[in-house]
C-alpha cells in the first residue's frame, strides 16, 4: 500500500513534486524550493500536502502515532521564553507546583497507555534538571517499564548535560525532548535567558548519550520563512528522530499574549516544510494545532504522523477520543489498533 500512495502522491503534488522526490531520495532540502513553497497561496495547499504526503507514506503508511504529555512540574520556570505561560516574566493564570511524585508519574504512564498514546512524554518547567531531578525520572521511568515495556518514555527537563542525558538514557528513558523551537536569528527576539546554542547543545548532548532525540518549533513568533527554513535544516543536520510542530497559542500573561495566531495555510505549509525537510523524522502536529488549523486540523496527517491528545501542558486539546474519530475518518490508522477496512485516504482530498 505506501508505494500506491506514494506514487499516488507525487503524481498529485504538482509545482512540489521535486521537493518530494528530493525528500523521498533523502537530499537535502533546497532552499529556493522552500521559499516558493512557504510563498505558495492556499489554492496550492492541496499540492503541497500530497507533496508532503509522499515521504511519510514512505516511511510511516498511514500510521497515526498518539502522544500524551505530563506537566510534570508547572509554572516554576526562572527563564524568559516570550511564549510560556510557566516563565519567569509570565502572568498568566497557571497551576504552578514543584515535581509531581513518582507514583502520579507512573499513574499518568498507565493514563496514556489506556487512551492508546505510544509515547508518554514528562516536561519540567525549568532552565535545566538537578541531578536530583534526572534521579526522579530515572525511577518514575523504572516503575513505568516494569509496567509497561512497550510505551516509549520521553522527558523533557530544559537544558540537559551530557552525564545527565547518560543517566536518564541508563535509567530507560528513551527520548529526551528539548525544542530549538526558531531559528538561531529570531531566538533572542523570543528569549533573553539563554542562547540557540545552549539549546543546540542540549540536542548534541542527547545525542553523544544515545537517547533518542525529540526537538521541533513553535510556528508563529514573527518568524520569516527564512528563519522557518533555517531551523528546519538545522534539525535535520541535528537528524532528529522526532520532530514537534506547534503553532503559537496566544496566552493572557505571555510577552507573546497579543499575537494572532497563525493562519492554517502557513501552518500547514510549515507542516509540509518539515516533512520535507527531515523525511524520516517522526512528525509531530503538536501544541496549537487545534486552535491554528482549525477545522483544518485533519489536514495536518497529511505531512505529520504522530499528533498529542488530551491537551498540552497548560492549556487545552482535542480528546483522544475525537482524535481517534478524525483519524479513521480521513482513512488513517491509529498506531497501535486494529487496522480499519475501509476507503483509502486518496479519495479524501
Ligand atoms: S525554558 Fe521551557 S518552561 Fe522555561 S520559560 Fe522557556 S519554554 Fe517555558
Amino acid at each position: 500500500m505506501p508505494s500506491h500512495d506514494v506514487a499516488l502522491a507525487l503524481d498529485r503534488s504538482g509545482p512540489f513534486r521535486a521537493l518530494a522526490e528530493a525528500a523521498l531520495a533523502d537530499r537535502p532540502l533546497d532552499p529556493d524550493a522552500a521559499r516558493r513553497l512557504l510563498a505558495s497561496d492556499d489554492a496550492r495547499l492541496p499540492e503541497a500536502l500530497w507533496a508532503a504526503f509522499a515521504p511519510r507514506s514512505r516511511h510511516f503508511g498511514r500510521r497515526v502515532k498518539l502522544c500524551l504529555l505530563n506537566n510534570a512540574r508547572s509554572g516554576l520556570c526562572p527563564e524568559d521564553c516570550g511564549y510560556c505561560s510557566q516563565s519567569a516574566v509570565s502572568t498568566a493564570d497557571i497551576p504552578r507546583y514543584r515535581l509531581k511524585p513518582v507514583a502520579e508519574l507512573v499513574a499518568g504512564a498507565r493514563a496514556a497507555a489506556a487512551r492508546g498514546a505510544r509515547r508518554y512524554c514528562m516536561v519540567v518547567s525549568a532552565r535545566g534538571p538537578s541531578d536530583g531531578d534526572v534521579e526522579h525520572f530515572v525511577r518514575a521511568a523504572r516503575a513505568i517499564r516494569a509496567e509497561l515495556p512497550d510505551l516509549e518514555l520521553c522527558v523533557s527537563p530544559g537544558i540537559t548535560s551530557e552525564a545527565q542525558a547518560r543517566r536518564l538514557r541508563a535509567g530507560g528513558i528513551d527520548f529526551l525532548n528539548h525544542n530549538l523551537n526558531t531559528s538561531r536569528r529570531h531566538y533572542p527576539a523570543i528569549c533573553t535567558t539563554h542562547a540557540f546554542e545552549d539549546r543546540v547543545a542540549t540536542v548534541a548532548a542527547g545525542r553523544r548519550a544515545g537517547l533518542r532525540l525529540c526537538s521541533g518549533v513553535i510556528v508563529g513568533m514573527g518568524e520569516t520563512d527564512d528563519d522557518l527554513i533555517d531551523v528546519a535544516r538545522t534539525l535535520a543536520a541535528l537528524e532528529v528522530d522526532s520532530l514537534p510542530v506547534n503553532f503559537l497559542h496566544p496566552i493572557d500573561g505571555t510577552p507573546l499574549g497579543d499575537r494572532r495566531p497563525p493562519d492554517p495555510g502557513r501552518c500547514l505549509r510549515a507542516l509540509v516544510l518539515f516533512r520535507l525537510a527531515v523525511p524520516r523524522a517522526e512528525i509531530r502536529a503538536a501544541g496549537g494545532r487545534e486552535r491554528a488549523l482549525g477545522d483544518l486540523h485533519g489536514l495536518a496527517l497529511w505531512a505529520a504522523n504522530s499528533i498529542f491528545v488530551d491537551g498540552y501542558l497548560t492549556t487545552a486539546g482535542q480528546a483522544h477520543d475525537a482524535a481517534r474519530r478524525t483519524i479513521r475518518a480521513l482513512g488513517f490508522d491509529v498506531e497501535g489498533a486494529p487496522a480499519l477496512d475501509g476507503q483509502p485516504s486518496a479519495n479524501v482530498m
